[in-house]
């Protein structure tokens, strides 16, 4: 029976719910009313205490889904920029995903680690090598790392994931430092969970692949990966272990994405019943070619106007979840969606074991097809040219304002008044020790017109002071 509080996954992602809300969705695709209401509901409203946003529910986001009204679909796009300036103002976190190892012991039909691809070329890094990948990544300018591995207990145990996560942390490489790491791996157990936590680990994000328990069964036929259940509730496990960031994803292509979104919607809504705090981002990964994988074997792949309209519709349904899209997509599709409520992208990424000390981009081990393959620089200007500004800012987790406790300050619009003034001061910091010269020119300008956007005086007066200091080669500041 589907119940947002209960622990079991057949309950909070109920099949019988999700069947029923497509139903509801699809009988009400058409009901201007239903739907003028929705849209409502969801509108940024002025309080006393800031700017709030109801959010929707599955029910409700998943009839904005169905709906192809083209007026209302332009409204929905409308409400999700406005929901994103109100939230994230044009703010975009950059990382970049570190691949470990691809070392893995699932048979996950979709990617390429798969543990009966034998012309896959194995690669696990040693610590010296996290060392090199680390001083290649700061030299670009990367402040926060997604770390990646493949599930395999022998060759990737959780000591080794530790290990590599203090090798990371304790790399200092001229003024570069990796800040926050934040961490992809398999499934696991709650006491796991709490050493990756004192690990000082930022987001624990765990892609769902499908929510649809059948097709999740058959797309990962052997391996740990195969228990849906156990993988379904690993965000409650890691919360239990004390990770309040968690980040959530779904492979679209796999699965029906009306399906999948439903699905997605009804986690969320389960964390925020269960822990009282929603995820902290939500990816959306579509299936891409690999090694051994040819994404038009699954037949669900979306495009990029349905994946348009669910990024906008997340953004409306979950106001303060920050959303991520990675290098799979390419520059058109990037620009399409960022305004639409995108508020991390990774850039210059390499999905290969060891692929950013190698001076070509190699492919023997690599993940998937990046479509995205500028450099970190040139995904920089570009996003300062289309009016964002690229922000390499990793303060709240660094001053504890994660959880409830982000959420919170999310909730009342407060993190505006640090969150710009703290993008502003490390692409400064980029500016200076990374950027091309062009890429600088263009930064200082824009960072010139944005310091007159910070309202409060005292801030900005402070926020020129360090300006300069990290003009004159101070670092790492923050609010
Ligand atoms: N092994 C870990 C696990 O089991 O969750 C996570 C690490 S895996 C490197 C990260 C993600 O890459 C997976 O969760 C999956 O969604 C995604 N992925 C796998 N194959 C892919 C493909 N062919 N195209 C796009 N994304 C893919």
């Amino acid at each position: 029976m589907y119940d947002p509080k209960s622990l079991c996954a057949d309950d909070f992602i109920n099949d019988e719910e999700i069947r029923e809300t497509l139903a509801y969705a699809d009988a009400n695709k058409n009901n201007v009313e239903l739907i003028d209401q929705i849209l409502k509901k969801a509108k940024p409203q002025k309080t006393s205490r800031g700017i709030h946003c109801a959010g929707l529910s599955h029910r409700e986001a998943s009839v904005l889904l169905a709906c192809d009204i083209p007026e209302k679909v332009e409204e929905m796009y409308a409400l999700a920029r406005e929901i994103k300036q109100a939230f994230y103002g044009n703010r975009i976190v950059m990382f970049a995903p570190l691949y470990l190892s691809n070392y893995c012991v699932n048979g996950c039909l979709y990617c390429p680690y798969h543990l009966k691809n034998k012309h896959i070329a194995r690669k696990k890094l040693t610590q010296e090598e996290v060392a090199a990948e680390v001083i290649a990544l700061q030299d670009m300018g990367h402040k926060r790392l997604a770390i990646e591995a493949g599930e395999d207990p022998v060759n990737n145990p959780i000591e080794y994931i530790l290990e590599c996560i203090n090798t990371i942390y304790s790399i200092k490489h001229k003024n570069g430092a990796i800040r926050r790491v934040n961490v992809n791996i398999a499934a696991t157990t709650v006491e796991n969970y709490r050493r990756l936590k004192d690990a000082g680990i930022g987001t624990y994000i765990l892609f769902q692949e499908t929510y649809h328990k059948e097709s999740y069964l058959k797309l990962h036929p052997t391996g740990p990966k195969h228990d849906y259940n156990y993988h379904t509730e690993a965000m409650d496990r890691a919360m239990e272990g004390g990770i309040d960031d968690v980040g959530l994803g779904v492979l679209f292509g796999l699965q029906l994405y009306r399906y999948e979104f439903a699905g997605l919607l009804m986690h969320a809504e389960h964390l925020e019943a269960v822990h009282g705090v929603g995820p902290h981002t939500i990816s959306v990964p579509r299936v891409k070619r690999a090694d051994d994988i040819d994404p038009s074997a699954f037949d669900n792949g979306i495009s990029d106007d349905i994946f348009a309209k669910l990024c906008a519709l997340i953004r409306i349904a979950v106001p303060y979840t920050g959303m991520i899209i990675s290098t799979r997509e390419s520059q058109a599709v990037r620009e399409k969606v960022l305004p639409l409520g995108v508020s991390q992208i990774s850039g210059a990424s390499r999905t290969s074991v060891g692929g950013y000390s190698e001076k070509e981009r190699p492919h023997d081990t690599e993940q998937f097809d990046v479509s995205d393959q500028r450099t970190l620089d040139e995904v920089v200007e570009w996003l300062m040219e289309q009016g964002h500004i690229p922000s390499f800012c990793t303060a709240c987790y660094r001053e504890g304002r994660t959880g409830d406790r982000f959420m919170s300050l999310c909730k009342t619009g407060q993190i505006q008044n640090c969150c710009h003034p703290n993008a502003l001061m490390t692409l400064k910091e980029y500016l200076m020790d990374y950027a091309s010269s062009n890429t600088r020119k263009v930064g200082d300008a824009l960072i010139g017109k944005e310091l007159e956007n910070i309202p409060n005086e005292k801030v900005r007066a402070l926020v020129k002071k360090n300006l300069e200091a990290i003009a004159q080669g101070q670092r790492d500041f923050r609010l």
